[in-house]
């Protein structure tokens, strides 16, 4: 495990308003490897070897946490990001595309793709994730998605109603009975929450909320995408059921950001999906200053946002969402923690997840003071160097 061997001398992530990490010279031990959840606790006097890591000026920072990924799925879009850059709107039905390329796909080489975004993931800082499903649409195509799912993370979401499939246009509400019978039931043995794409274009929010009151009912948690392409009931749903976040929020209206205010729903920002397609970023000084908890994720999918790097994110967020560099990486460390109702990660403290990033830099600002350049010095998940 990895501990710290001297206190901290700025707040851990866990506290109010967030943190940037550890920027002094920290030293850490390493106590072997592989220790579970509960450590962090080494002390000279443990019969272990030790590995003492000094950090040399350099910042240390809870792994990232990304609470928002779509990881399972073939093909390419790539043509389609072109054509939106040379002025085509991009809109929800696209996700079809990906659909056809995933239900072609062996379960090796969907496996492989999930293998290397494990590594991609890894090497940029991330350390705990989600990953949806969505791509299948068919009871056995989404029941391989989170099974595959879940040999990588235990944060797997089901998400069939994703968008309705081209072979239900006709009748989208046969499709959300599928949702809800065969296809949870073959789904929610693998899966940790249920979500839905509430959105124009997508499913209405007495359709959604038929999906997640049937998830909950399973035992699934809730999470929903919401207000992402325009105003709707997505936020509003997510607070009535109480789910644990409510992804995108780039449009909402004050009656949302006072629901969100009064809840405990997260309000998770996704700042790729907006650099990808060239829209209007959500406000996030808004939703902070009105008390709101914010995540950052990078919603990693073919389609609309094809960044895992949570260090763009946060880069993003800083320069034009309005957050600070401290609440831009609280959000990404243990606010996506708390969009996962998690709080063994995201934070540095004596009893969490032993989840260290390890930065070429003297400190967190430099994440958004300077984009685009690899300053992930080194990985640790569960006190195990990993990158
Ligand atoms: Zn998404």
């Amino acid at each position: 495990m990895l501990a710290a061997a001297t206190a901290p001398t700025r707040p851990h992530v866990a506290d109010s308003g967030g943190s940037g990490g550890l920027d002094t010279h920290q030293k850490w031990q390493h106590t072997g490897g592989g220790a579970g959840s509960g450590g962090g606790a080494a002390t000279d006097d443990s019969s272990e070897a030790i590995t003492v890591v000094d950090a040399a000026g350099r910042a240390v920072l809870p792994g990232f946490v990304d609470s928002h990924t779509h990881l399972v799925f073939a093909g390419d879009r790539s043509a389609e990001f072109e054509a939106r850059m040379a002025g085509r709107r991009y809109e929800a039905g696209g996700i079809r595309s990906t659909v056809a390329a995933t239900r072609a796909a062996s379960d090796d080489e969907l496996r492989a793709r999930l293998a290397g975004f494990v590594d991609e993931l890894l090497a940029q800082g991330t350390t705990t994730f989600e990953v949806k499903s969505g791509y299948g649409l068919t009871v056995a195509d989404e029941e391989r998605a989170v099974r595959l799912a879940r040999e990588v993370t235990p944060e797997v979401t089901f998400l069939g109603a994703h968008v309705v499939p081209a072979e239900y246009a006709e009748d989208p509400d046969a499709y959300v009975d599928l949702v809800v019978g065969p296809m949870l039931e073959a789904c929610a043995p693998h899966a940790r929450w249920i979500d839905v794409f509430c959105e124009t274009g997508a499913f209405t929010p007495e359709q959604s909320r038929r999906v997640l009151e049937a998830g909950a009912a399973r035992g699934l948690g809730v999470r929903v995408h919401g207000n992402q392409l325009g105003p709707g009931g997505g936020v509003r749903l997510a607070v009535a059921l109480d789910a644990a976040s409510v992804d995108h929020c780039t449009h909402l209206d004050d009656a949302d950001v006072a629901a969100l205010a009064g809840s405990s729903t997260v309000a998770t920002l996704l700042p790729g999906v907006e650099f990808s397609t060239r829209e209007p970023y959500p406000d996030a000084r808004r939703l902070l200053d009105a008390g709101v908890t914010v995540a950052l994720a990078s919603d990693c999918n073919p389609g609309s946002s094809f960044t895992s790097s949570l260090p763009l994110c946060i880069a993003v967020a800083v320069r034009d969402m309005g957050m600070t560099v401290d609440e831009a990486v609280w959000a990404a460390t243990a606010g996506g923690a708390a969009a996962l109702r998690r709080t063994d990660v995201g934070v540095i403290r004596p009893g969490a997840r032993a989840d260290l990033v390890l930065l070429d830099a003297p400190s967190v600002t430099h994440l958004a003071y300077r984009p685009g350049v690899p300053l992930i010095a080194g990985v640790w998940k569960d006190g195990t160097r990993r990158a």
